[in-house]
């Protein structure tokens, strides 16, 4: 028999997933010998047997990988004869320009489960048993390649029986580089006073648990940062957290211990289990039972409940079932107003120090903050709301290679995105770009990325706002490098985000209607009402809302009571006395709204359908002055009746969209004592409507059948629903988000296809 030998290199996610030592136990079972080795660029492979078993190990590469593993490619080539004597793991190879992915950060794995509850084991109730299937891994690497001297987990020296069983190919902790015991591994302690530890270990976890149960609230450290935690069941403690947090009703997200418990509050479909269980483990939004215990105060005026399962063991341990303890814990993000999620153990001592009771709190550091991701279901699909832990820093693959490009992303919900060969790394939700802190953390994000994965842009995309922060570093940015910049307008990134990800070729004419809150138009107005076509380098703005004044810009956003007035001001519709946001607003302000609309005093126009959703919430009594980001829209939706299938015209006056008929049928519907849940379906409903005459318009101008949904106002399942249904009737297709959020948490994503392309074009 002839024997050959083989070199295979592989690219993907293939480190820090178990890969070599299932390479390794292949490679035993085809009785073939050779190395395996990591190397910063993939995982590389040289095997020498007969040709056929090489063949077959070949092909059993890419059938039987690692669950978390993610081939994207294999590289085989036969080299000249080499007589190894044995199979062997080799150290990992460096060089300087090559690059992989890292794998996000994985929920605890069933194994590993039982092992936390087997009183037998040696990692019994141990809070940070993990294995090479799951655990920490982004939150933890400070370098590449993935090994322990370049986590966090530097600092743990291995005890002897810990080391065994990572160095052994056969075992389940073979290179986990997290891997540790009570022995040697970090421990958790609790502070009732910042600075002072109360309890250890189990003694800590058994008196958190007693303090969430006597309605305490705790600064709990977890994977990628503090959660604030309570328990949910009870108003007293709920509320306590508000006050102190001072956030009076944005939701809460919430933590049960099992599908089983989290079955009690809400309804699960099959595809938000399978997200649920998923190794990601994000926060799922689903349905809330009408009988469920969860305090009113855990998410006020809403229809939907935020549930994820524990993800790391320190979840479970403090989960845990037991006869009297809550089954539902509210878990929020450790942080105060809109800044970053605090991860270090002494900044949580100070800024936490007047919310939380007491810290649960450990050793091993965060490297990289990350929240918890987000999402919701659409039509049995997958829908992203926050892309963060467990999706970061994973790449979109892309179709084509594209240089190396950093897009900044927007101001509001920011992440940033870099590219390199066929992959874009967006980056995890950074929040909202407003204050020093966010600032901070985000130039070290940005850093971090380009270090991890070896990007030194080219060029850079920005958002077309001349005062975002984003967009002065971009400059700043652009002009210390010499690198070539594109400004890129909101809305047309929020287009080329969706018509990428759902595999639309870059040069394609594509439509999308982008309904949103906020996007700087390139005429100096405020857009967010938007029918756009174009491809990843240009667009034309075809239809868009007539647009509105906002008078006292951020003022109108916090009181939906005055965008709904100047609303009917600017379709010239007098306001009746008994108007509920006429009578919301004091004599004062009313007057003052008055002479702002009448002379046009700082009053930027707007044609945002995000805000028409404020209007017409406002407008029907139901919310007039919001507390977080589209608070007034959610309600609405929440009371819409599902059932109720009327709804208001609206007409066109050549590329502009009226709404006076919509919002006189509703005045109309308000003075008959039509009901509110039937006056909010059929708002909804004729939005709806308008999407199917815009699309059908779009057809005869144009000739196109599919359609981009994007921009913030598409989170709104109800619309979501109703429109790809009106599609799906009348032969047109939607293409809405699935990788990356519907909100401006895809801009970024946008953003760099849009300035690859034109740099792309003009390198020509
Ligand atoms: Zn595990
Ligand atoms: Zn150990
Ligand atoms: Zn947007």
């Amino acid at each position: 028999m002839s024997q050959i030998s083989r070199h295979i290199h592989i690219n993907g996610i293939v480190q820090g997933v178990g890969f070599r030592p299932f390479i390794y136990n292949l490679a035993l079972e085809h009785n073939l010998k050779g190395w395996v080795c990591n190397s910063a660029s993939g995982v590389d492979i040289e095997v020498t047997g007969e040709i056929e078993i090489v063949n077959s190990f070949q092909n059993e590469i890419m059938l039987s990988a690692p669950p978390l593993a993610q081939i994207d490619s294999i590289e085989a080539e036969d080299i000249e004869f080499r007589g190894f004597e044995m199979f062997k793991i080799v150290p990992s190879q460096d060089t300087d320009s090559d690059f992989i992915p890292v794998s996000p950060d994985v929920s605890i794995c069933g194994q590993c489960q039982e092992e936390l509850f087997d009183p037998d084991d040696r990692r019994f109730r141990y809070p940070f048993i993990n294995c090479t299937n799951c655990g920490p891994r982004f939150s933890i690497i400070k370098k590449i390649p993935y090994d322990r001297p370049k986590t966090t987990m530097a600092e743990f020296e291995m005890c002897e029986a810990c080391r065994e069983e990572y160095e052994n190919p056969r075992d389940r902790r073979f290179h986990a580089q997290p891997v540790a015991c009570p022995v040697c591994g970090p421990q958790v302690w609790l502070e009732l006073e910042p600075g002072k530890i109360h309890a250890n270990k189990e003694t800590a976890i058994q008196e958190a648990r007693q303090m969430l149960k006597a309605g305490k609230i705790l600064a709990v450290k977890g994977l990628g940062g503090f959660h604030l935690v309570c328990d949910s069941t009870s108003s007293e403690a709920v509320e306590n957290l508000r006050d102190r947090k001072r956030r009076p009703a944005k939701p809460f997200a919430l933590m049960g211990f099992n599908l089983e418990a989290i079955r009690k509050f809400v309804h699960i479909s099959p595809t938000a289990e399978t997200l649920l269980i998923s190794p990601q483990a994000p926060i799922v939004l689903m349905p809330k039972r009408p009988d469920s215990s969860i305090s009113e105060s855990v998410a006020p005026g809403q229809a939907n409940l935020g549930f994820m399962l524990p993800y790391t063991p320190l979840h479970l341990l403090l989960l845990k079932k037991e006869a009297g303890y809550p089954e539902a814990l509210v878990m929020t993000s450790g942080n105060i107003s809109e800044e970053p999620v605090i991860h270090e153990n002494e900044i949580a001592r100070e800024k936490l120090a007047g919310i939380a009771d007491g810290f649960l709190m450990h050793d091993r550091p965060i490297h990289m903050r990350i929240d918890d991701s987000v999402y919701t279901v659409n039509n049995n699909e997958p829908y992203p709301v926050r892309r963060a832990r467990g999706y970061a820093p994973n790449p979109i693959r892309l179709k084509q290679p594209l240089p190396q490009i950093l897009a900044v992303g927007p101001q509001m919900k920011n992440t940033f995105c870099l590219t390199r060969d066929r992959y874009a790394f967006l980056s995890h939700y950074i929040g909202e770009m407003e204050n020093w802190e966010t600032y901070q953390d985000y130039t070290k994000a940005v850093q971090q990325y380009e270090s991890l994965f070896r990007i030194n842009p080219e060029a850079i995309g920005y958002d077309l706002h001349p005062d975002y922060l984003t967009t002065r570093y971009a400059l700043e940015r652009s002009t210390a490098e010499n690198l070539p910049h594109y400004a890129v307008q909101h809305h047309h990134a929020h287009l080329a985000a969706c018509m990428i990800e759902n595999g639309v070729a870059p040069e394609e004419p594509t439509a999308g209607l982008i309904f949103d809150g906020t996007g700087y138009g390139p005429d100096g107005t405020i857009w967010g009402g938007e029918v756009l076509l174009g491809n990843c380098r240009d667009f034309n703005r075809l239809f868009h809302l007539k647009p509105v004044p906002l008078p006292g810009s951020e003022a109108s956003i916090r009181k939906p009571a005055r965008m709904a007035l100047s609303t009917l001001w600017a379709y010239g519709v007098p306001w009746e006395p008994n108007l509920a946001p006429l009578q919301a607003l004091s004599n004062m302000e009313r007057e003052t709204l008055q002479v702002q609309l009448d002379k046009a005093v700082n009053t930027p126009l707007t044609s945002s359908m995000g805000r028409l959703f404020d209007a017409v919430s406002a407008l029907i009594g139901v919310r007039q002055e919001v507390s977080y980001e589209a608070q007034a829209a959610i309600e609405l939706e929440a009371l819409a009746d599902p059932n109720e299938l009327g709804y208001y015209p609206t007409q066109m006056d050549n590329e502009v969209i009226d709404v006076k008929p919509l919002l006189e049928g509703i005045l109309k519907d308000l003075s008959k004592g039509t009901t509110v849940p039937i006056i909010a379906a059929r708002f909804h409903n004729s939005i709806a409507e308008l999407c199917l005459k815009l699309a059908r318009l779009l057809k005869q101008q144009h000739d196109i059948h599919q359609i981009v949904l994007s921009g913030g106002v598409w989170q709104n399942q109800l619309l979501l629903r109703k429109t790809t249904n009106l599609f799906n009737n009348h032969g047109f297709h939607a293409l809405v988000h699935r990788q990356t959020p519907p909100n401006d948490g895809c801009v970024a994503f946008g953003q760099a296809m849009i300035a690859a392309y034109r740099y792309m074009h003009d390198k020509e």
